[in-house]
């Protein structure tokens, strides 16, 4: 928990600092494009650099005249890669046992601990251990334990519900039991683990967030005013943003296996917001409400978050005689701000890894599990330091970015066991 509030405060102050130093920790496993001090700030890059010099040329055809800092694209053993991150990567799987359910339990309790401390003292005036421990809940819940156990992470042994096939699916009793935060789980599940995974900085991926924030990049406003924009959007992110546009896949992927055609105006690599879909300005906006019926967003994806959390959650309060009404109230502003911090630790830890000039895009796909998507994977994601549970769990495990996206399907436990190795693998390689 300290180091977790050490490195909130850490990255508070970075934003301060016009948000330059958030890639300070930043580490390539196994890739060193361009010297340290050229390494630049992801989400200063996000708010200056232009998409189109974003696209470093990375198809892998050998027609393309290279960069001399590229050149290793082309003498790279593709084969061999593949070869020796398959072979590890079954080590790592055949390796997954009892431990990793031991290590996923003592996750899960260390959530539990945070949960119960938000909880039991919401009903205080606002506080920052109240705040922390209820960022925590969520932050936690979503990126170590949802977001492994919805990869399969913990499929090859017995660990209960965190089973890929039934977590949070099917109800919202099961949503509610498992893992209730904005995003639909069914949703997040086609997004992420399918389009986001396996499209990696192409643009089918959905979370490309230069091209996400172009629209931020191309305000006619002064520089600092956009990194306003940015902190705001940060605060609230995964509501306006993530749910929507995780919602916008399923829809989408709903669409095509019904066979319908999708409307003229609807660009399905947009991201949407709920700007868009509550306030549309054009017709491409319009068209999103065709595929995304508003009122079913609300009541389906919306809904059982926003009333179990921020209301249902604080409701006993109110029964407290004389101090109902404050209390409820004290409760509700800790959820608020609470809400916002692990919007902003969300932010942090997850758009910097793939935000950035020295993170390579990409134009067109490859075949999963080939010595070229496996390179993409490791060219187009950053690491940052870890390897002990705390300050792995201060970054919700999101630090193994590499090794993730590598194996999106490990336990927790081995993402720490297996980022030696790779590294290794790495650097006996040409990768750069
Ligand atoms: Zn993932």
């Amino acid at each position: 928990m300290i180091l977790r509030l050490i490195s909130i405060l850490l990255a508070l102050q970075a934003l301060k600092h016009s948000l330059q130093v958030l890639a300070a920790g930043r580490r390539h496993h196994c890739i060193q494009l361009f010297p340290p001090h050229l390494l630049s700030s992801s989400i200063d890059k996000m708010l200056t650099a232009s998409l189109r010099h974003l696209y470093i040329h990375c198809s892998l055809a050998p027609t393309i005249k290279l960069d001399p800092q590229d050149a290793w694209i082309e003498q790279l053993d593709y084969a061999g890669f593949a070869k020796e991150v398959t072979a590890l990567g079954k080590e790592l799987q055949k390796n997954t046992g009892q431990a990793d359910v031991d290590h996923l339990n003592k996750i899960v309790s260390w959530r539990n601990i945070a949960a119960a401390i938000g909880v039991s003292t919401m009903w205080m005036p606002p506080n920052p251990l109240t705040i922390i421990a209820l960022s925590t809940w969520t932050y936690a819940s979503w990126t170590m334990i949802a977001h492994h156990a919805c990869h399969g992470g913990y499929n090859r042994v017995d660990a209960g519900k965190f089973n890929s096939r039934g977590f949070a699916l099917g109800s919202v009793k099961k949503r509610i039991e498992d893992w209730c935060d904005w995003m639909m789980p069914e949703a997040w599940n086609v997004e992420h683990n399918r389009l986001h995974h396996y499209h990696l900085g192409e643009d089918l991926d959905p979370d490309l967030v230069e091209r996400n924030l172009s629209f931020l990049r191309e305000m006619d406003i002064p520089k600092p005013l956009k990194y306003g924009v940015a902190l705001a959007l940060m605060s609230i992110w995964k509501s306006y943003y993530y749910a929507p546009n995780t919602f916008k896949e399923l829809q989408i992927t709903k669409w095509r296996q019904e066979g319908r055609e999708l409307p003229t105006n609807f660009d399905p690599n947009e991201p949407v917001t709920l700007r868009m879909l509550f306030f549309p300005k054009d017709d491409g906006d319009e068209a999103i409400a065709e595929v995304i019926n508003p009122t079913k967003f609300m009541l389906q994806v919306m809904a059982p978050f926003l009333l179990t959390r921020f209301i249902f959650l604080p409701a006993p309060l109110l029964l407290f005689p004389g101090l109902g009404p404050t209390l409820f109230s004290h409760a509700v502003v800790n959820l608020v701000l609470a809400e916002m911090l692990t919007n902003i630790h969300g932010f942090i830890t997850i758009v910097t890894n793939h935000a950035g000039s020295d993170l390579y895009k990409f134009r067109d796909e490859v075949q999963p599990k080939s010595g070229s998507f496996y390179v993409r994977q490791v060219v187009s994601s950053a690491n940052y330091n870890g390897g002990s549970d705390l300050l792995d769990f201060s970054q919700g495990w999101l630090n193994y970015q590499i090794e993730h996206h590598v194996w999106p399907d490990l336990s927790m436990k081995q993402y720490q066991l297996g980022a030696p190795k790779l590294e290794e693998i790495c650097q006996k390689s040409t990768i750069r």
